[in-house]
């Protein structure tokens, strides 16, 4: 049996855990970090990739077995890679509507070709809490910023994220291609290749 046959993820962003399950569901049982804790670890770190290193940290710390955390955001060129590691709380926390009209706020100006954008997603997976050689996995998901939301699907930016290579948004892709395409999709694609699953 692997080390990781059973591992808890470190988020409690129902979007995020929805997908990770479905990445991870057949090959490893999937612990929620719910069921150990409701407290989140503050999220000090200055990287997508300290912050998911973090979480996992204290996942296995709260729950005993190992942990994936998922740390990702939204990063718009124009602004500067923002709001990136700040996406969840772009727009003071107030939640995924109040964050996508802000950004459409702040991009209202900006004229189609300047609003490119990437989702970026960090795994990190630590065997405990204290592991000193994390694994550790990245990716990138280009597109832009659509000047009003279109789809139900998904959570967060993807009404607002333009998907070129489907020509829709992220949150009108039916979820399992979403888990094809996306930032998540890719990053996890590695970590199951390291993993050897
Ligand atoms: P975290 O939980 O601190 O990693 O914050 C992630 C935030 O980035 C989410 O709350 C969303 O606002 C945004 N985000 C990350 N991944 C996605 C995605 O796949 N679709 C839409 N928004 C995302």
């Amino acid at each position: 049996m692997s080390l990781f046959s059973e591992l808890v993820l470190a988020s409690h962003n129902a979007g995020k855990l929805k997908e990770l399950q479905a990445m991870l569901g057949a090959q490893v049982r999937v612990r929620s970090i719910g069921e150990f804790s409701t407290v989140e670890p503050e999220e000090t770190g200055l990287s997508f990739v300290e912050n998911a290193i973090l979480k996992a940290r204290h996942a296995a710390r709260i729950s005993g077995l190992p942990a994936l955390a998922d740390d990702s955001g939204l990063a718009v060129d124009a602004l500067g890679g923002a709001p990136g590691i700040y996406s969840a709380r772009y727009a003071g926390g107030a939640g995924d509507a109040a964050n996508n009209a802000k950004l459409l706020e702040v991009l209202r100006d900006v004229p189609d070709e300047q609003r490119t954008a990437q989702f970026v997603c960090a795994l990190a997976l630590v065997r405990h809490a204290d592991d000193p050689l994390p694994i550790l996995c990245e990716g990138l998901w280009h597109g832009s910023i659509l000047h009003a939301a279109r789809g139900e699907h998904g959570f967060g930016y993807d009404p607002l994220f333009w998907v070129p290579e489907r020509e829709c948004s992220s949150a009108e892709l039916p979820p399992a291609e979403k888990n094809q395409l996306s930032h998540r999709a890719r990053a996890m694609a590695q970590l199951r290749a390291r993993l050897g699953l």
